[in-house]
């Protein structure tokens, strides 16, 4: 029988205290007792400065111990500011969620804790999974109110600078530098910079797109989002209660430029960050930006925060007999719009989403169209499948809440929740599925059966949301072939190991991109490139590579991913940079690993 809600909370309640007390004791069995065998502390800078999660009691235990020693977290409490304790199904189990707060000597946290039955006992509960995140720093707190230019409400001098005046001012960088230079103005560098901008940072963005919002508004005819508009929001900004299910990409490109104006964000438009170099001695980059009259501007930030997106490094495959094809080859990337090709035919090498989208807005525009397949692909169906993952944003709970949860999830939930939603996606999309397999299509379902968020978060790609290609193709409108069917490429098109020849005016390699450590070795050579390493992905560890955290390159940030992801996670990259600037935090994470073991000074 499960526990009513004034007991749940009692449960919830009396596990804090316990833990509190349990953490101020040199005894290790009482902590110990706290925590399930199999359990999940993920902290969020609040106690360790890192994002990391530590799984199994005993490794949990030491953790706690060596960071809480410095950080000496306590008054944990159930928030209640936020939903009430209750009952919730997390990765297939049924578990008790709290949220809670408390604070450490450096700032104020949030957490989440999950309580599962000791032995199918629900009176004896234990933790499954705990999150302590931080939300604050004591004394640098977000700016309340009032402009980041510090305009004063009422001005008694009539000529005097406005509020238009200062903010022209502040954004010409005419006689200094930004203390944070954000590359890349798209969801990822907009929120960056907001959390910055409240933090009291000066910070500038520079993209080299004509307009802000142009990485949106320049993509295909027909973009609406994937993901609902619940889903979508941009920090301190929600959109509007009115605004469709799905946003369409000029409306969403728009209103990057309302964000920038409202949030009074320094954005330098059609300006290309070239690289740069950092400065030991000083402890800053000196970059170079080429801005749209040619000029170029060095500037000397402590800060590189790299919001590039994917659109780094087009990868290109090896096929030597493309030289022979007397049409036009295209990467993705150079792709613009299907109108040209009308009446033409065109070959699509690639069968993720740039794939199918690029061979649906050639069919759409009237050109004959065939996907080459080079490995089995991930379909989903945008509604109702690809929707799945987001139920919690409509759980109840505000969007705050909601976003917590979302850092709660440790890698092994996450892992299984995901599991059990590729299955359930598998079941509604089955007609699809097998109309797609009997034209021969290759379908995957991601590692272990993971879907197509653990494809995103591994390798960016590899699946398609299908808002219509994936019947075209089942229904053999668009053409299907798979690479290996391919011999070679001669003038007219490809000609096949049948003997056939398939005549083709366009090939475009929607292949993908290359990785984040390609852009890194392009803009600062090999040396920071080795330094860094891998971003991305999660190699052997619980999180992903040097995102949103302090990388082995002192001042270099990377931030990427979904608009939840990018919404949530520039938060705790803010804060980061700000216990930097304040002197709370050394500018890696090896001098941080260094000082806690005793054997160095801060960087
Ligand atoms: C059809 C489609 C639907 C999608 N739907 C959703 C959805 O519903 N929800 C969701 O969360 N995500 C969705 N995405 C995915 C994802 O959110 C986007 O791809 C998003 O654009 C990533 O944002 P970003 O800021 O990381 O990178 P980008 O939007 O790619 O922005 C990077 C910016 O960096 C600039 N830049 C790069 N290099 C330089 C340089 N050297 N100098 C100057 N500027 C530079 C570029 O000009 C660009 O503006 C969708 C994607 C597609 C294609």
């Amino acid at each position: 029988m499960a526990l009513a809600l004034e007991p749940i909370a009692a449960a919830v309640g009396n596990w804090l205290a316990e833990f509190e007390r349990a953490l101020a004791q040199p005894d290790d069995r009482p902590l110990g007792s706290l925590f399930h065998a199999e359990s999940h502390w993920r902290d969020v800078l609040a106690l360790t400065w890192e994002i990391e999660t530590v799984s199994g009691r005993d490794a949990i235990l030491r953790e706690l111990r060596a960071h809480a020693a410095r950080a000496r977290p306590r008054g944990f409490r159930i928030d209640p500011r936020r939903a009430e304790p209750r009952h919730v199904t997390r990765a297939g189990a049924r578990t008790i969620e709290a949220f809670f707060t408390f604070e450490t000597v450096e700032g104020r946290g949030s957490g989440v804790l999950r309580l599962t039955p000791q032995d199918g006992d629900e009176e004896q509960t234990k933790a499954w999974t705990l999150l302590t995140a931080l939300d604050e720093l004591k004394g640098y707190e977000e700016r309340a109110g009032g402009s980041p230019l510090g305009a004063k409400a009422h001005a008694r001098d009539f000529r005097g600078p406005n509020w238009l005046d200062l903010r022209k001012a502040a954004g010409e960088y005419a006689d200094r530098d930004p203390v944070v230079l954000v590359v890349g103005g798209g969801q990822a560098g907009l929120c960056a910079a907001a959390r910055l901008t409240q933090l009291g940072i000066d910070t500038l963005i520079v993209d080299r797109g004509k307009r802000i919002g142009d990485n949106w508004r320049n993509r295909y005819h027909a973009l609406t989002l994937h993901n609902q508009t619940q889903v979508n929001h941009l920090p301190y900004m929600p959109f509007p209660p009115n605004w469709p299910t799905y946003i369409p990409k000029d409306k969403l490109a728009g209103w990057f430029e309302a964000y920038v104006e409202s949030m009074e964000l320094n954005y330098w438009t059609a300006t290309e960050f070239e690289g740069g170099r950092w400065d030991e001695r000083e402890g800053r980059w000196v970059v170079r930006l080429r801005r749209a009259d040619g000029g170029l501007r060095e500037m000397r930030p402590r800060h590189l925060v790299m919001a590039t997106g994917v659109s780094g490094i087009p990868s290109l495959p090896e096929i030597p007999s493309l030289r022979n094809f007397a049409g036009t080859v295209l990467h993705s990337s150079q792709y613009e719009d299907g109108e040209a090709w009308r009446g033409k035919s065109a070959l699509v090498v690639g069968t993720g989403n740039s794939g199918h989208d690029i061979a649906q807005d050639l069919y759409s525009s009237g050109a004959k169209v065939a996907i080459v397949q080079r490995s089995p692909t991930l379909i989903v169906n945008v509604e109702p499948s690809a929707q799945i993952p987001y139920a919690l944003y409509d759980e109840g709970p505000s969007l705050e809440d909601c976003d917590l949860i979302t850092v709660s999830v440790p890698l092994a939930l996450a892992r299984q929740s995901h599991k059990l939603i590729t299955e359930q996606a598998r079941k509604l999309d089955r007609a699809l599925l097998d109309a797609l397999e009997r034209v021969g299509f290759r379908l995957d379902f991601g590692e272990d059966g993971t879907g197509w968020q653990f494809k995103y978060l591994t390798r960016g790609g590899g699946y398609y949301f299908n808002v219509g290609c994936s019947d075209l193709i089942a229904e053999g409108r668009i053409g299907l072939l798979q690479n290996s069917e391919i011999d070679a490429f001669v003038a007219e098109g490809a000609r096949l190991r049948s003997g056939e020849t398939l005549a083709a005016d366009l090939v475009v390699l929607a292949t993908g991109y290359k990785g984040q450590e390609f852009l890194v070795r392009k803009l600062f050579g090999e040396e920071i490139a080795a330094k860094v390493g891998p971003v991305w992905g999660f190699g052997k560890g619980q999180e992903l590579r040097n995102m949103f955290m302090r990388t082995p390159q002192p001042g270099l940030w990377f931030i990427a991913g979904s608009l939840a992801q990018c919404r949530i996670y520039s938060k705790y990259l803010a804060l980061q940079i700000k216990a930097c600037e304040v002197g709370l935090l050394p500018t890696t994470r090896d001098a941080t690993r260094r000082i806690l073991a005793g054997t160095g000074a801060a960087d």
